[in-house]
């Protein structure tokens, strides 16, 4: 181990699916939630037909819509993407006055030895500005998502905004299994609304790490799956997340 940092690493990450299948329209199956929450208790994901973002926090699974509100995920609701964790922090800091580029630097900077494993992190706090998008959904299954979600997802700004920021930063070759680098979501303090982050910047808080060397990657065991076409498409992933 290359220090103190990482000998208190348990935890590993379970994600399904993978994001280049996701995005080219394997929309339809996937995992309930139950099955999903013995994997983790900290994570994101997507709903059916990419309808909305899904964020789960202390064990709690919420569905940000696309209408702006927050729907609590039932215990059979179908994921056909996620990735989730047991959260178990081993960096904290308190942060302040960063916009994204800094608050992303600043977590390397802290996690000095972690640049090619992956990260868990948290934070809770106020965000002096925020700007987040919600998917639309696909008319139908099937359909490539990466082309379409730029162009009918909403997009949110808010102000001087409190709440919960989580997610997962990748090392850059898992591109195409899921997001390489940073992917966050956010939802607001009183769980009214929430989505995935696109911009922001951070007025005060506390920050969680978790360094995690592992991950379980369940590939769907569907005939779509089978055809799906899962070439890295290193643009179209950066301008869809
Ligand atoms: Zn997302």
């Amino acid at each position: 181990m290359p220090d103190s940092q990482l000998s208190n690493t348990p935890s590993k990450i379970y994600q399904y699916s993978i994001i280049s299948a996701f995005l080219d329209g394997q929309t339809l199956h996937g995992i309930p939630l139950k099955d999903l929450a013995k994997h983790g208790d900290f994570g994101l994901g997507s709903f059916q037909l990419a309808d909305g973002e899904m964020i789960m926090l202390d064990g709690k699974a919420y569905h940000m819509c696309y209408d702006g509100s927050i729907t609590p995920v039932e215990p059979s609701t179908i994921l056909p993407y996620a990735m989730v964790t047991f959260y178990k922090p081993n960096v904290t800091a308190t942060v302040a006055g960063l916009l994204k580029p800094d608050f992303q630097k600043h977590i390397e900077d802290i996690t000095p030895t972690a640049k090619n494993y992956f990260l868990a992190i948290r934070f809770d706090g106020v965000l002096k500005k925020l700007k987040f998008r919600i998917a639309k959904g696909q008319d139908e299954p099937g359909a490539n998502v990466m082309k379409t979600i730029t162009k009918t997802q909403r997009v949110i700004e808010m102000e001087d905004v409190e709440g919960t920021m989580i997610g997962f930063r990748s090392p850059d070759c898992y591109q195409g299994i899921t997001v390489a680098g940073y992917h966050l979501h956010f939802i607001k303090k009183d769980r009214s609304t929430g989505g995935h982050c696109l911009d922001f910047e951070i007025q005060e808080g506390s920050l969680g790490i978790s360094i995690i060397r592992q991950i379980d990657t369940e590939l769907p065991d569907t005939d779509d799956f089978c055809k799906a076409n899962v070439t890295v498409d290193h643009e179209g992933i950066v301008n869809a997340e």
